[in-house]
């Protein structure tokens, strides 16, 4: 399979010129060449595709007729056992159901070629958390891809498939595709219908597409949404910086800011405005976020077999989780520190049509590179505002290091914009 847009590709497939099953035979063969460990399970998709070609040949034309895609291991699927890279699933019973997701991709013809792996429990911004391994960046084998959807970036980063769907809850989408060069949305919150995925944490988690091309982006956003999305002229955009987000710029980040002021400043304008609570978003996503993990993870296993199957990183956020949950009034704090951050960038919206700021504080970083805690917190720091707000934001391959690493731009927009950030989007791939 070459690096098609999944619309040429499926013209291909429907016109006769290659088989939905040629392209699984390669795309598996390539996952069984590769080495960057990006898959916890592969599903039955040679018979899917054998399948999917006879419709084909009946006049079925799906708007992802014959397409594999790949979808993170936090995702049901019918007959696989749904590990969220955690020890604690490896042996747990086959789904009896399709996730909502699953079910509208494969309406639209896609092959599910594979689960990907994971940080466990969608846990951390590394994938090296995951009980099947760490996975590798196809940029830089011995860097991180990010996390945690970090095996769907790193195979659609790789071309081991066409696009894959991961999820987001305060950066799993972005900081990954950030890290591996593709682009990665995370679409409005409530947007998608998550039944039939692991909840991390269910007021802030969200399904969404890692592609290799804003189409693609839009084509899966679309489908799984049910919505249509406009393509608009930019011109006139204004296109807002948040002041307090510099205090953590580097020079990378800033030479990411550069490039998306010098590829926009011929159809819009900027504008600084201020978020200050900004900087609380860390503390509001711990709190908030480690509450409903622990509540959630309570539903799994046993207390003994938790005990023995879980890893360091989940156990210490099920024990902050318990603290908090002991302390109501420290919850009611970060509940209304939420507010004032959703009402910050609300109002910020209403001064710009869009925020900017980079994807990621970094590039992606060596698995020998010990990181600090507190860089590791830092790893979220652009992307967990507009979790909170429940914003659209996606990330966009913008700035390359000579040593290949990326890091995306990240456009934030109105509550169920992502028109408008495709269409931004492009502006960067043109
Ligand atoms: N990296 C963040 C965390 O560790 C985000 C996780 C996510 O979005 N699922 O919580």
């Amino acid at each position: 399979m070459s690096y098609d847009r999944i619309a040429d590709l499926r013209q291909k497939i429907i016109s006769g010129v290659v088989s939905s099953e040629e392209i699984t035979l390669d795309i598996l063969s390539r996952i069984n060449r590769s080495n960057l460990n990006c898959f916890i399970s592969l599903l039955d998709a040679t018979e899917q595709a054998r399948a999917m070609d006879e419709k084909i040949k009946a006049g079925f034309n799906g708007r992802l007729a014959g397409i594999p895609i790949a979808i993170k291991d936090n995702m049901r699927y019918k007959g696989s056992i749904t590990t969220c890279g955690s020890a604690l699933l490896k042996n747990a019973h086959p789904d009896y159901e399709d996730c909502e997701a699953v079910k509208r991709l494969k309406a639209e013809g896609a092959i599910i070629i594979g689960k990907t792996n994971m940080d466990e429990f969608a846990m951390g911004s590394s994938n090296t958390t995951s009980a099947f391994g760490s996975v590798h960046n196809p940029l830089n084998f011995d860097c991180v891809p990010g996390g945690s959807s970090g095996g769907s970036a790193a195979a659609v980063s790789a071309g081991l498939v066409a696009a894959a769907l991961g999820s987001d809850t305060g950066g799993s989408i972005r900081q990954p595709a950030s890290y591996c060069g593709v682009v990665g949305l995370k679409p409005t919150f409530g947007s998608i219908d998550g039944s039939g995925m692991y909840a991390l944490s269910q007021d802030m988690d969200q399904i969404g597409p890692l592609t290799r091309n804003v189409d693609d982006c839009k084509l899966l956003f679309e489908i799984l949404s049910g919505k249509h999305t406009e393509v608009c002229d930019c011109h006139g955009l204004k296109i807002g910086f948040i002041k307090e987000y510099e205090n953590y710029y580097n020079d990378d980040t800033i030479k990411v800011i550069e490039r998306a002021k010098d590829i926009l400043k011929p159809v819009g304008s900027f504008v600084e405005i201020s978020a200050p609570s900004v900087s609380a978003a860390f503390a509001t996503y711990l709190v908030l976020g480690n509450v409903q993990s622990a509540n959630n993870l309570r539903l799994i296993g046993t207390p003994d077999s938790r005990e023995s199957n879980l890893g360091k990183e989940v156990k210490k956020r099920i024990l902050v989780g318990e603290y908090v949950l002991a302390h109501p009034e420290i919850i009611e704090k970060a509940k209304r520190v939420k507010s004032k951050i959703k009402k910050e960038l609300y109002d910020a919206l209403d001064k710009c049509d869009v925020i900017i700021s980079p994807s990621a504080p970094s590039v992606a970083f060596k698995f020998s590179d010990s990181r600090s805690a507190k860089e590791i917190v830092y790893s979220d720091i652009f992307t967990q505002p507009p979790s909170i707000a429940g914003l659209p934001a996606i990330s966009i391959p913008c700035y390359k290091r000579q040593d290949g690493l990326t890091v995306g731009v990240q456009i934030i927009g109105k509550k169920n914009a992502e028109g408008l950030l495709f269409s931004i989007g492009r502006i960067f791939e043109s």
